[in-house]
């Protein structure tokens, strides 16, 4: 039995006085669990909400920055696409001095939507994100998943309220530009110095240093490539080894179809009654659909089977294009195809899938890479910016735990390991989508069927086929907390510092 530290005993005037007795002997009720339960979730939860209450009394509307690192560096990003932005914006809210370097003349992402689930959004907020965003995001109700042939419900994730409850933030969709310049205009307003048109061609991975074509080189304490999928920075940190993410056999059309083309009919005007995700799946295929822009355009992502050369690509003409994808549909729900015949163009990417790297940081310990270029994935689960928009926030959390630049390899070791487990993980989660929702009709998609249909008939379920509802999958996530998880490395790996910041 579990003894109380103290117990109180009478004098002889009558009044009481506390013994206090050796703790030492007696056994400490455990403040967390390390075996998985969730039993002790509503503690986090509340010690969180606490947390956080007390730094938005603290901030500002106009003041964004968080609490400075006590190592004040330079820093110089590769790349503003959405990882180098979110990597600028971590770093620059601590107090360090960022400077992105850019390619292109000028900002732009590709005119498609983006999902951001709960385990980035909750980042996000937290840097103050959510002003700039609010007005362009939607926030789905649940995902659908439905049956290639003719529509049926055959798994159904629940959002809201259920994200927001438990995993303590909202699961937003947003068109790629509106949440692109968000993040560029927070920058901006962090101090962060974006330099466009200016092309990386060299990189001194000692000074460290990158010099761009027109000659200008930029130097600081650390370099971050975040230079996405065809990274020169990644076969820096490999030794010169490059390990380029492969090809998956597979590629998906991006389109967006306007929604009042789709309100003219009563079937595919349905699909638009409540804000949700719905996602088509089949043999080989699939077609996941949500609508972005504060729910005036209708996004869709249509992947299907090709192992001709992307290079190719480029040579067929847009018709020529449109009409292979309506024929990789043929057949497929009637609703469905109606609205792909609603599509006036289209773009088609190759899918790739980066295989876990050993390193991420550069022997010089002054250059490391994130993002697309550390750890390309395919877009099964949603999850590839989210991952950068972790990287981002782990580095920063990272650098905070140390307290001199003599300390910084061993904080950016912790957190590259914490880092490629993690995203080794989520392009393995990934891929098992594709596994998931390719089956063709036979016994194992009656069995995944036969496994998500607790969920659509609402009755309690353990495990799921669908990874957004499996209970475990979820919780690995969505619930995931990449500052947490860096520190809690770095407690682990430093017992006798116990350094704290604060924090
Ligand atoms: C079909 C599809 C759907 C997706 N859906 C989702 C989703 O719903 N949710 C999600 O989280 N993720 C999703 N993703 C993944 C997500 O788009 C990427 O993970 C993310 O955009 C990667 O960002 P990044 O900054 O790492 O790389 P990039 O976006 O590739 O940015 C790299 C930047 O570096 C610049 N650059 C490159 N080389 C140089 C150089 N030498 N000098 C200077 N600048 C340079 C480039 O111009 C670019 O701006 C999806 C991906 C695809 C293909």
């Amino acid at each position: 039995m579990i003894q109380a530290d103290s117990e109180t005993t009478a004098n002889g005037n009558g009044s009481s006085q506390v013994k206090t007795e050796d703790t030492a002997q007696f056994i400490k009720l455990p403040d967390t669990a390390s075996y998985p339960t969730g039993s002790l979730d509503f503690l986090v939860k509340l010690r969180k909400e606490q947390a956080q209450q007390e730094a938005m009394e603290k901030l500002s509307l106009h003041d964004r920055r968080d609490k400075p690192s006590r190592l004040s560096l330079k820093i110089v990003i590769v790349g503003a696409g959405l990882g180098g932005l979110a990597a600028a914006i971590a770093l620059a809210r601590k107090g360090h001095k960022v400077t992105v370097v850019e390619q292109a003349p000028f900002l732009a992402e590709v005119g498609a939507g983006i999902q951001i689930p709960s385990n980035s959004s909750r980042l996000l907020i937290k840097w103050g994100l959510k002003p700039y965003l609010a007005a362009k995001v939607v926030t789905p109700e649940s995902i659908a998943f439905k049956r290639w042939q003719n529509g049926d419900v055959i798994a159904l994730t629940k959002l809201v309220p259920e994200f927001q409850e438990n995993f303590d933030a909202p699961y937003y969709v947003v068109h790629r530009a509106h949440f692109h310049d968000a993040l560029y205009q927070l920058a901006l307003e962090l101090g962060v110095d974006v330099i466009l048109n200016s092309k990386v061609n060299n990189y001194d991975e000692n000074a460290p240093s990158v010099t761009v074509e027109d000659g200008k080189t930029y130097t600081g304490d650390l370099v971050i490539c975040s230079d996405g999928v065809k990274s020169i920075g990644r076969s820096k940190v490999l030794a010169g080894v490059d390990q380029a993410p492969l090809r998956t056999g597979f590629a998906a059309y991006r389109a967006t179809v306007d929604v009042e083309k789709m309100k003219a009919h009563p079937d595919t005007a349905k699909l638009l009654l409540v804000p949700g995700l719905n996602l088509w799946i089949g043999e080989m295929r699939h077609v996941m659909t949500y609508t972005i822009s504060g729910g005036k355009a209708f996004n869709m992502v249509l992947s299907h089977p090709d192992r001709s050369d992307p290079a190719g690509w480029v040579k067929q003409s847009p018709e020529n294009i449109l009409s292979q994808m309506r024929e990789h549909f043929n057949g497929w729900d009637p609703t469905l195809t109606k609205i792909i015949d609603m599509i006036d163009t289209t773009l088609k990417w190759p899918l790739l899938s980066g295989t876990p790297l050993k390193s991420w940081v550069a022997s010089s310990n002054k250059l490391l890479i994130m993002g697309d270029a550390a750890h390309a994935m395919v877009p099964y689960m949603s999850q590839g910016a989210a991952m950068a928009v972790e990287d981002a926030a782990a580095l920063a959390e990272a650098i905070d735990l140390v307290d001199n630049a003599a300390d910084l390899p061993e904080a950016l070791h912790i957190w590259e390991s914490v880092r490629i487990l993690r995203t080794s993980q989520m392009q393995e989660a990934s891929l098992i989508n594709g596994k998931l929702w390719h089956f063709p009709d036979g016994p194992e998609q009656r069995a995944r069927d036969a496994a998500t249909r607790a969920e659509v008939e609402g009755r309690q379920f353990t495990t799921s086929a669908n990874q957004w509802s499996d209970p475990t999958t979820q919780r690995w996530c969505y619930g995931y907390d990449a500052e947490a998880e860096v520190k809690k490395a770095w407690d682990g790996r430093l017992p006798s510092k116990g350094i704290s910041n604060g924090h």
